[in-house]
């Protein structure tokens, strides 16, 4: 009998996902084969196994792009990475190398870009088949377990604290202190800037505080953002909003400093108002920001590797997903879980 993977997989949306057992993929012409060795779960997964954005995937699919794992096959032509290489499959699974935005380094937003876990099968699964072009290289001193949440949830947030421009001594607000904000916290403190972290849930808070945050404030205190602008001197210069939740969304102007720059990173579906006065008048600039590429996906795992940068992980089998995403949808994940697969 051929040996068959276990996948868990979105058949329905809103529904639980199943668990089944599938033929392993064979890697074609320019594709690797990875045996995953762990797979963060993001927030993003629960959007897209909810079909909660206008563009949906289509069913059935197998979520999860915070996998890594082991080169164990190279389809023809492959060069980029071998056998045996530890690499992780990422959200951006890959695009077209030559439009003007993957010219730009900005190939997040190719029209041709292909998603891992949402347009392409990802790594709630025991194998993946990744574009051996865009999967991120894990520094050898770095654990898969570790390396999971750094190629969503650190790349996300690093690169949106980066697109704040805010400089060495300055303030940044992280609202939103889950998975994305408990490591945008520590790359911003590594990066040298003062952190005021806004979450929901005081234990959260407690949390940034271990982490290094220099003053914590609860969104849902009447007055919030009066708090983050005593905390700043008058609001932060970079503002990342990384909470699914539009009422963060609203209350990011406020916090954010004359002339600074709120960076929109959590994607509840939805629109959310925006005080025209309040950003022309203060010169506010508003910036949405899509995970990075891959020069910032080397960076963000550098991080890391220097030790500056660590995530905080739950491990839990793949079968767990189903209680997994339940506890995510009511913010009962401390920071990240990751699902840690049998080796062998
Ligand atoms: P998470 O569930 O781990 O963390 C969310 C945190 O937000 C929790 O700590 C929760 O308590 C907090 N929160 C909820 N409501 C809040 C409010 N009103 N104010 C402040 N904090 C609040 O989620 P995650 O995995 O960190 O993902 C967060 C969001 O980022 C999701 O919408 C996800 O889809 C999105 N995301 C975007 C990108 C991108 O490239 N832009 C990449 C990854 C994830
Ligand atoms: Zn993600
Ligand atoms: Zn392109």
């Amino acid at each position: 009998m051929t040996y068959k993977m276990q996948a868990a997989v979105v058949e329905q949306f809103g529904k639980p996902l199943v668990l089944k057992e599938l033929d392993i993929p064979e890697p074609g012409p320019g594709q690797t084969l990875v045996k995953t060795e762990a797979c963060g779960v993001c927030h993003t997964d629960l959007h897209a196994a909810n079909g909660d954005w206008p563009l949906k995937p289509t069913l059935p699919f197998i979520p999860g792009h915070e996998g890594i794992g082991i080169v164990t096959a190279v389809g023809a032509g492959v060069t980029a990475v071998n056998e045996g290489d530890r690499v992780g499959v990422p959200w951006l699974y890959s695009a077209c190398g030559h439009c003007e935005f993957c010219l730009a380094a900005r190939e997040p937003v190719c029209a041709e870009a292909q998603f891992g876990g949402y347009t392409k099968n990802g790594g709630f699964a025991e194998y993946i088949v990744a574009d051996p072009n865009y999967v991120a290289h894990i520094p050898a001193y770095l654990a898969a377990r570790d390396a999971a949440p750094l190629i969503c949830a650190g790349i996300t947030s690093y690169k949106g604290i980066k697109e704040t421009q805010a400089r060495p001594g300055e303030w940044v607000v992280v609202s939103g202190v889950g998975g994305l904000g408990h490591l945008g916290i520590q790359y911003a403190k590594a990066m040298g800037l003062h952190v005021c972290a806004v979450d929901i849930d005081d234990g959260k808070l407690a949390h940034a505080k271990r982490l290094g945050a220099d003053a914590m404030v609860n969104a849902k205190d009447g007055d919030a953002i009066a708090a983050v602008r005593k905390a700043t001197g008058g609001g932060a210069h970079g503002v990342l909003i990384t909470a699914p939740s539009l009422g963060a969304f609203k209350q990011g102007v406020g916090m954010t400093r004359k002339c600074g720059t709120r960076v929109l990173v959590g994607l509840p579906p939805g629109e959310f108002p925006t005080p025209l006065f309040d950003v022309v008048a203060n010169c506010i600039t508003i910036r949405g920001s899509f995970v990075g590429n891959r020069r910032d996906m080397a960076e963000a795992l550098a991080f890391a590797a220097d030790g500056n940068v660590k995530a905080d992980i739950e491990l839990q089998p793949l079968s767990a997903i189903n209680s997994v995403f339940h506890r995510l949808a009511h913010g009962d994940v401390p920071s990240r879980v990751v699902l840690e697969f049998a080796k062998g």
